[in-house]
């Protein structure tokens, strides 16, 4: 099947006279008909659902159709983006360790590796993402995890995902490919060459802005005897003895992800959260070509209209992510732009002139929204300390929703002219 019928009809088959649609398992348990039975799931030897921590009818059915988005062998989804990344490298990497990482990356990433996993005993090296010789430096040092995003939140670099590949399996570490921006709709990190990918699927994967959650995705290709990851091939004490490679070796990565860290840390999605996700999953390739139509209409009205002072958008001629665009996007851009307007007044004053768009703390959805980060999220930082962390104090975030592209110029046209 082709992506698009994927992503209506994967997943949830209904047998003959069962719901149509996915129906939703709203029940923190499930009942056996003997002791036997029960015994069974718990050595892992029978497939089915105990407790909703750590598996449901609904939120598989919605794994499974994510899965085969991405092209992997099993998938687990979390209650927030934030928790499929921690819980992907509590998975690989124990205290004492290092992982290496994007320095262009999601803030709350970067927080998550540079603050809390460091008090957590686990170091993180970051690298510009097209500094293959500090890449190699840090995996050469020990790093034991490599990280990076498809489409780099806010900073909209694109991933090298096969060079970054490459490095990594020449160090026998594995690539985990954060994939929220680019939505599998527009690329595949695990054709790339990435082990396993994570996604906020809070983003584009729900797409209007109603449900919170995260994603793990399992590559299934990587050979974690030759990369000494003990964790995977010698007996889980926890789990009576379990050797997840030896026992899973189609998915252990999302196995030993599920039966241990989400048994012990518990940060499952809500079923009616997983219902939500699955229904915007249905329009994804619908969404993501006309997110992408928008932004590169709007990316082009506002660079001829001389009033910014520059832009990035990966689909537009002469970006420099242009060509990586073309590689790994297919040229699609996703929905995401970012300009410099100038100066901090300028910006403040074409945002609030804005009448469509809406200032939202959020991006990749269906509403266009605007953020000015030197306002909200990077408030607290001086002009001096922007700079340093990559914005100026006259950017600003445009996430292009699916309105049509004539009514959102209208309203930037508007607001730029008139502030
Ligand atoms: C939003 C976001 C996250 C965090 O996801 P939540 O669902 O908000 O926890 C992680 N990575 C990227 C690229 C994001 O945009």
């Amino acid at each position: 099947m082709k992506l698009e019928t994927k992503c209506v009809q994967s997943g949830y088959r209904p047998k003959s006279g069962e719901p149509g649609a996915l129906p939703i398992a709203m029940s923190t348990t499930f009942t056996y008909e003997s002791t036997q039975a029960v015994g069974d799931l718990f050595d892992l030897k029978a497939d089915g659902f105990f407790y909703t921590r750590l598996a449901n009818p609904t939120t598989a059915a919605v794994e499974r159709k994510l899965a085969d988005l991405e092209g992997g062998t099993a998938a687990m989804l979390t209650s927030s983006g934030q928790a499929a990344t921690t819980l992907s490298i509590l998975n690989l990497v124990e205290s004492g360790e290092k992982i290496v990482s994007s320095s262009e990356i999601y803030g709350g990433t970067f927080n998550l590796f540079a603050v809390t996993m460091k008090k957590m005993g686990i170091e993180c090296v970051f690298v510009d993402p097209d500094d293959f010789a500090g890449l190699e430096k840090a995996l050469k040092g020990g790093a034991r995890a490599a990280f990076g995003e498809t489409i780099a939140n806010p900073a909209l670099s694109v991933l090298d995902i096969e060079k970054w590949a490459g490095l990594a399996h020449k160090y026998n570490v594995p690539l985990i490919i954060d994939n929220t921006f680019a939505t599998p709709a527009i690329c595949r990190p695990l054709e790339y060459g990435a082990d396993i990918v994570v996604h906020s699927t809070s983003k584009y994967l729900d797409g209007h802005a109603v449900s919170l959650g995260g994603l793990i995705v399992d590559g299934g290709k990587f050979d974690y005897k030759k990369g000494g990851y003990k964790q995977f091939t010698e007996p889980d004490e926890s789990y009576h003895g379990l050797v997840y490679a030896d026992s899973f070796p189609g998915a252990p990565f999302v196995t030993k992800a599920r039966v241990q860290m989400m048994r012990d840390l518990g940060s499952m999605i809500s079923p009616m959260n997983a219902f939500l996700l699955n229904l915007g999953t249905e329009t994804l390739p619908l969404r993501m070509e006309r997110h992408s139509e928008n932004a590169l209409k709007v990316a082009k009205f506002l660079k001829d209209s001389g009033k910014v002072k520059s832009i990035s958008y990966p689909a537009l001629e002469g970006d420099k992510q242009y060509s990586k665009c073309k590689k790994y996007l297919g040229g699609k851009g996703s929905g995401v732009i970012t300009f410099d307007i100038g100066s901090r007044e300028k910006a403040v004053a074409f945002m609030d002139k804005l009448r469509l768009a809406r200032i939202v703390v959020h991006v990749a959805e269906v509403r266009t929204g605007v953020l000015h980060p030197a306002s909200s999220t990077h408030r607290q930082l001086s002009d001096e300390q922007l700079l340093a962390a990559g914005i100026t104090p006259g950017t600003i975030r445009l996430s292009c929703g699916i309105e049509s592209a004539d009514d959102i110029i209208a309203d930037i046209s508007d607001a730029l002219y008139t502030s």
